[in-house]
């Protein structure tokens, strides 16, 4: 006889979330239909899999164009969807609630449950969960890395063997549609324009970031180089008692985590002198195995994760046992081979400017691979930023005139070529005329700040694809 018995709900879009949702109402005794504008293969045999439990499946053009007929008492929505969605709108009009996943999860946790660890940012999100996944696990939790990361934060929370903690990774979208979420402790790493369109504008975007913090129970987490983070703590309606807790790749000042030398120095939790500031590991902890040192903005998502599992209570020597088993996902600054003194990476994962600019900003020298899908973002203050590590820009995809003129503007002596396929894959000519232009001790880096999918099916192709055009250079006869 569970409350959801009798319920009316509506899920909308079934992408790994939304089959999520749909899966677990449903099991829990609602009554659901389920909506997605799309009709291929892999929906259908979602929609059989989800009919054989009794859910109502809709598929295809318009079927998401209205809510069902009939009294509905909840919408969860896909984190894709616009809140200009006309289904939606009809929700508000009507004074129906609608949740995200991770709003319903948050929900559906029983007591005693594993508590939230909670990341956001415009970038470095997964980074920082994985980190922090690690860390736990360090100190013998039973945790998992979760959300917009992969598993959907719905799976983790109705496993049958509960989690010790998540680290969850939230999207602006996510946050968006979540209005109960208490996390442990929380974080955001960093704000840069992204996603404009779907939230209609910088403040609404910092306003649903900054959503994260609210109810947060021991401590927000802010990034001590970014004001607009800590000014979303300071906005923020949490628990009493909750801690402002910053990090800084500078040293840290009293109540912070950051760096002395080359050393993680916690001051937030170990207070005294800046000498006794207990050592969580070093930045070498993070190292490549080649010994090259890591990006200033991993160092500081390894600062965020630190910052988060102390609060959580684990031990300095997790941390630094953590770190140092922690190897990054793919297309994050990857190498991929090194050839006559020239240095490849793949840093595919860097879909908007502020990243790409991070990226360049870990290299001295670079043959920067640029272009693609900019989203409406502007590349001057990237250009202005990086300039004087740019050996040679190479553009492809439909935007690259947009980095071609910022370019042109701030950086007239750099080298630009441009290749233009149309929508085929450009990786074998960028890497003909990269192999031309770069010398040695220069990096010839694939940080696109754009997306990719004018001329590949994601981030991971385009990364795949520079890697194999790359190894094609190298095996070479
Ligand atoms: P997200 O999950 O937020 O997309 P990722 O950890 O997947 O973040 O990293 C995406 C890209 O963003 C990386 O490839 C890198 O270029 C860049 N990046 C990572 N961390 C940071 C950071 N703290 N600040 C700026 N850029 C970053």
């Amino acid at each position: 006889e569970s409350s959801w018995e009798g319920v009316r709900a509506v899920v909308g879009g079934l992408g790994v979330s939304g089959f999520a949702a749909a899966d677990t109402l449903q099991h829990l005794g609602a009554s659901v239909v389920a909506l997605d504008d799309g009709d291929d293969d892999a929906l259908r045999e979602k929609a059989t899999l989800l009919e054989i439990l009794g859910v109502d499946v809709r598929l295809g053009s318009g079927s998401t164009a209205r809510l069902p007929e009939g009294d509905i008492d909840l919408v969860v929505t896909s984190p894709g969807w616009r809140p200009s969605t006309a289904i939606l709108l009809e929700a508000a009009a009507r004074d129906i609630p609608v949740w995200g996943e991770v709003e319903l999860a948050w929900r559906l946790r029983g007591e005693g449950a594993a508590p939230w660890l909670a990341v956001t940012g415009t970038n470095g999100k997964t980074t920082t969960v994985q980190m922090l996944e690690a860390i736990l696990r360090a100190e013998g939790l039973n945790a998992l890395a979760v959300g917009n990361v992969g598993t959907p934060v719905l799976e983790a929370v109705m496993n049958p063997e509960p989690f010790d903690v998540l680290a969850v990774e939230l999207s602006s979208y996510q946050l968006h549609w979540s209005s109960s979420i208490s996390a442990e402790a929380s974080a955001v790493l960093n704000l840069a324009p992204d996603h404009l369109d779907w939230h209609g504008g910088l403040d609404a975007y910092a306003a649903d970031k900054g959503r994260i913090y609210d109810r947060t129970q021991l401590a927000c987490v802010y990034n001590v180089q970014d004001a607009e983070t800590e000014r979303l703590v300071e906005e923020a309606d949490v628990v009493e008692g909750c801690r402002a807790i910053g990090f800084t790749l500078g040293i840290p000042a009293p109540g912070m985590i950051g760096l002395v030398d080359d050393a993680i120095a916690d001051r937030a939790y170990i207070t005294g002198r800046l000498s006794s500031a207990a050592e969580l590991g070093s930045i070498r902890d993070l190292a490549a195995a080649d010994g090259e040192l890591p990006a200033p903005h991993n160092v500081a998502n390894a600062l965020a994760a630190a910052a988060l599992a102390r609060a959580h209570g684990v031990a300095p020597r997790a941390v630094r046992d953590g770190l140092r088993s922690f190897t990054p996902d793919a297309h994050r600054i990857a190498e991929v081979a090194r050839i006559g003194g020239v240095r490849w990476v793949d840093d595919s994962k860097a879909t908007n400017t502020h990243a790409a600019q991070a990226s360049l900003q870990s290299f001295e020298h670079v043959v920067w691979v640029a272009g693609g899908l900019a989203k409406g973002a502007s590349f001057d203050e990237l250009v202005i930023a990086t300039r004087d590590r740019l050996r040679a820009a190479i553009l492809v995809g439909r935007d690259r005139a947009l980095v071609a003129e910022a370019l042109a503007r701030h950086a007239p002596d750099v080298p630009v070529v441009e290749v233009d396929t149309g929508e085929t894959d450009p990786m074998d000519r960028v890497v003909e005329v990269a192999a031309s232009l770069a010398r040695e001790g220069d990096t010839v880096l694939l940080a696109p700040g754009a997306a990719s999918m004018d001329q590949f099916r994601n981030y991971s192709a385009r990364g795949d694809s520079f890697a194999a055009a790359v190894h094609r250079l190298r095996d070479r006869p």
